[in-house]
């Protein structure tokens, strides 16, 4: 089995079970992202917890890579500090805009590494990014009280 068979087999795993799939509570921000070009929608929450990250809990339909990497960045930022979660956000958006160059740090990324092959695609990095950019939004709207219902 050769890498791009691996990253193939962890993104359909994670499609297949998502880890920490469906929306729960409590949560101090809400996010719902559109991706038009595919169809990929996500509602996501963050629960904040002092400096960490409580919960992200999500509800979201699409395509494989979209469904796969919200499953992929649960592992990476839930129970993470705030300052983890980030990083790895900023990590992972970096490598999703490699275009190809760049393999990506299994040490912090982890499964996350399985998309490398994605940033060749422009089309499918707005799938890979969706949850991510959904995270990050929801975060700013726990550390701003009043705007979740906006
Ligand atoms: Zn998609």
């Amino acid at each position: 089995m050769n890498l791009d068979e691996l990253y193939q087999e962890v993104i359909l795993d994670h499609y297949k079970h998502p880890r920490g799939a469906g929306l729960r509570e409590p949560y101090e921000g809400e996010s719902h992202q559109v991706n038009p070009t595919c169809g990929d929608e996500i509602t996501l929450r963050v629960h904040v917890d002092g400096d960490t990250i409580g919960d992200v809990s999500y509800d979201n339909v699409g395509c494989s890579i979209s469904k796969a990497s919200a499953s992929v960045m649960y592992e990476l930022v839930n129970g993470a500090t705030v300052d983890d979660a980030l990083a790895r956000l900023a990590e992972f958006t970096e490598l999703m805009n490699s275009k190809g160059q760049a393999e990506g740090d299994e040490e912090t990324l982890e499964d996350a590494v399985a998309f490398a092959g994605v940033s060749k695609y422009p089309m499918r990095v707005k799938c890979a990014l969706l949850g991510w950019m959904a995270f990050k939004d929801a975060l700013v709207r726990a550390s701003t009280p009043g705007r979740t219902e906006a």
